[in-house]
């Protein structure tokens, strides 16, 4: 990312953060639906299988469901119109509407995509908005800021005022009263229009039927008023069977919304047929004459061939714009069009790399929160960190990056550079009662003087660390310490060394390891990111061990997961020697839960204590229990679970540097759930996260001690 697109992204998250008043309203949704999607999911336990398997036919086998469905609605008297560009798509549907004509539309996210209703109000047609959000949008001449609740941000006060110029009258400022009205006003527009637009939410290529869902009707009168009708959709939307598109609307009110089923639920096969005269006098019900259906197809088949042919799987539910930390606190600033990181993966291979950059390609933290969210399981972080390979590609990485992924892959350069950042870092830092702070604001390096960031080590653990020798150890283990313990948390590695030393387990380190290369592969590039590798492969497959273990579980999952994938591609030797490895790779807390009987500490320590979930550690290695069993066995352990646990610190490494406000910000709500459960004791699993927490707190004035579990551990073993 250029320095130009970087100052963009940046402002828009300013921008995002400041707006208060969204955020309220994001919030206020997000408390409503969250809990009601989680209640409501597991009476669901074979739909998100179900639907993933549905959408990974349909879009293997894309074009012969295109054809299917064309054939099966053609027969059902519908037209269909496959436009290859959104170009394409405005001219067919503008082509349908009379000069001056009167357009009623509801919410559409293909609609959106090809800016339909800008596109015909250019050219003198009255758009209409009949979702409620969008209409009250549209008066307030706003963006939506929620895909379910598109006007969250606005407050009811100014709605008031939008409806009453509209109606010309007072309105009582309550929801009930503003909803009559609303659907008052809109009423004589439906009488009236001459074409409804509606979006799909699946379409069954055996029978021919749109299927659309909503909570309000407004879909269903305009599907139904106007005597033509258009359904814009991505061709994603086809589903071979009429009980696969059910499948679609049911995952899409369980997961959107947490409900069994949307309260409307629309099935359009075909035109009406209905030839009473007389019913036309009293009624605008009769279905439309005519329906045309523009089927979209704007960069799709290219995705399926650049390899994200999975962001073809989105039903659009919304669900993952609920639980994304990036989203909860800057709303509509990330994303385009589409809301949140799907929207950046549709806004590329629609292609438009630039847009996805500009509007926050590198504000995915990498959680995997949306992925779990989803009914389709799409890894949408996976094609973030895909996208800004092609990026990296297209650009370069950019000179400071470059740098400090160079220096990462040597190993001699970061013990230089710690001692460098020791001895000099006593002119730009100072010890303060909170810790280390920067002497001056260094906002470009993500260090604001109140940033409270750890001391730097003069040597390395894997220097400092004198790991024994074991006459008849259970087992043998290596230890991959990672920067954070190397440099800045030895207290963690000397922990560890101790809990498996009580353990009878012998440890090996590496004299000469280097950075396990998750920043550069998080960043795009995988040129720095496999020298890394290849040196750790190299050094830790000579090792004679039973496990290789790690006290962070993101060098875990570099090891365990990105390194088979950095060498998919090379000799079967190499592969052979990377999954070997992969193989070995143990969280401390799955080793010490799963490999050996774990001796219990007999002192124990008085401590209440609750546990954070690093992001990697519970999403891409599962492994949530271990932890707190753990920590429960330790004698006068008082155990508190804290609200959303799971939820991300807003850490993210170097996501903390170019975006620290956002970064505090995500940790607020954090801080805010450890504070409820009166802990003293923050505990995780996570470097990273430990560093970022000390530094929450004590912007907060907090006083929980955040601690590992194996410092916790070691504790109770006595070591202090
Ligand atoms: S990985 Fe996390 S930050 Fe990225 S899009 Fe998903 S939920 Fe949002
Ligand atoms: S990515 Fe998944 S959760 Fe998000 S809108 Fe699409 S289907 Fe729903």
């Amino acid at each position: 990312m250029g320095k130009k697109t970087y100052k963009v992204v940046k402002s828009k998250v300013t921008e995002g953060l400041h707006d208060m008043e969204s955020r309220k309203g994001r919030f206020r949704a997000f408390d409503a639906i969250r809990p009601a999607m989680l209640k409501m999911v597991p009476n669901y336990p074979e739909l998100s299988n179900r639907l993933r398997k549905i959408k990974e036919y349909s879009i293997d086998h894309l074009d012969e469901v295109i054809a299917k469905a064309q054939r099966s609605l053609e027969g059902k008297g519908c037209k269909v119109y496959l436009a290859e560009t959104p170009a394409d798509a405005q001219r067919y549907i503008a082509n349908l509407i009379p000069n001056q004509g009167l357009v009623v539309k509801s919410k559409s996210n293909a609609g959106k995509e090809i800016n339909i209703s800008h596109y015909l109000e250019d050219r003198g047609v009255t758009v209409v908005e009949t979702d409620l959000g969008d209409r009250i949008n549209q008066l307030a001449k706003c963006e939506a800021s929620h895909s379910l609740a598109p006007a969250i941000h606005i407050p009811i006060e100014r709605i008031t005022k939008l409806f009453s110029e509209e109606a010309g009258t007072t309105l009582e400022c309550t929801p009930e009263a503003l909803v009559v009205a609303a659907r008052k006003g809109l009423r004589d527009f439906l009488v009236k229009a001459d074409v409804g637009i509606s979006g799909a939410n699946a379409i069954a290529a055996d029978t021919g039927s749109v299927f659309v869902t909503e909570n309000e009707g407004n879909i269903r009168a305009v599907s139904m008023m106007p005597k033509v009708h258009i359904v814009i959709a991505g061709v994603e939307k086809i589903v071979p069977s009429l009980e696969d598109a059910l499948q679609v609307v049911r995952a899409a009110a369980v997961y959107g919304v947490g409900q069994d089923i949307g309260t409307y639920v629309s099935v359009i096969s075909g035109v009406s047929e209905s030839l009473d005269p007389d019913l036309e006098e009293y009624s605008h019900g009769q279905g439309p004459k005519e329906v045309h259906i523009v089927l979209l197809k704007n960069g799709r088949k290219g995705a399926i061939d650049a390899g994200y042919k999975e962001s073809l799987y989105c039903i659009n539910c919304g669900s993952c714009l609920n639980f994304c930390p990036v989203y909860s606190e800057v709303g509509g600033k990330y994303g385009y069009k589409y809301l949140g990181g799907r929207g950046l993966v549709f806004a590329a291979f629609h292609g438009d790399l630039e847009k996805s950059e500009e509007n926050g390609l590198s504000l995915c933290i990498g959680c995997q929160k949306c992925q779990t969210a989803c009914p389709v399981q799409m890894a949408t972080p996976g094609m973030l960190w895909k996208l800004r390979q092609d990026a990296v590609a297209k650009e370069g990485i950019g000179w400071k990056k470059n740098l400090i992924f160079s220096m990462l892959t040597e190993p001699q350069t970061l013990p230089a550079v710690s001692k460098l950042a020791r001895t000099f870092g006593k002119l730009a830092l100072k010890e303060s009662d909170k810790g280390m702070t920067s002497r001056l604001t260094l906002n470009s390096l993500g260090l604001p003087q109140e940033r409270v960031i750890p001391k730097f080590s003069g040597k390395s653990f894997v220097e400092i660390a004198k790991p024994k020798t074991l006459a008849k150890p259970i087992k043998k283990v290596g230890f991959y310490p990672g920067c954070v313990v190397n440099y800045a948390e030895s207290d963690l590695g000397e922990a560890l060394l101790h809990v498996l030393g009580e353990n009878n387990v012998e440890v090996k380190l590496a004299k000469e390891d280097v950075c396990c290369g998750i920043p550069s592969i998080v960043s795009g590039d995988l040129a720095h990111a496999k020298t890394m590798a290849l040196k750790n492969i190299e050094m830790y497959s000579a090792f004679d061990m039973d496990a290789l273990v790690f006290v962070c579980p993101s060098c875990a999952v570099a090891f365990k997961e990105e390194y088979p994938k950095l060498f998919a591609g090379d000799s079967p030797e190499l592969q052979e020697k990377v999954k070997k490895l992969a193989l070995k790779v143990k969280d401390i807390n799955e080793f010490l839960s799963q490999d050996i009987e774990l001796k219990l500490p007999e002192h124990g320590v008085q401590e209440k204590v609750t546990y954070h979930d690093p992001c990697h550690l519970a999403r891409s290695m599962g492994v949530k229990k271990e932890p707190r069993e753990i920590i429960q066995k330790i004698p006068g352990v008082d155990y508190v679970e804290m609200t959303d646990a799971d939820a991300c610190c807003g850490f993210g490494g170097s996501f903390s540097l170019s975006f620290y406000e956002l970064s505090q910000r995500i940790n607020e709500g954090k801080l805010k759930n450890v504070a409820d459960t009166q802990a003293t004791t923050l505990a995780t699993s996570c470097p990273g996260c430990m560093v970022h927490f000390r530094d929450g707190i004590a912007q907060h004035k907090m006083k929980q001690t955040v601690s590992h579990v194996v410092q916790i551990l070691s504790r109770a073993y006595g070591r202090r």
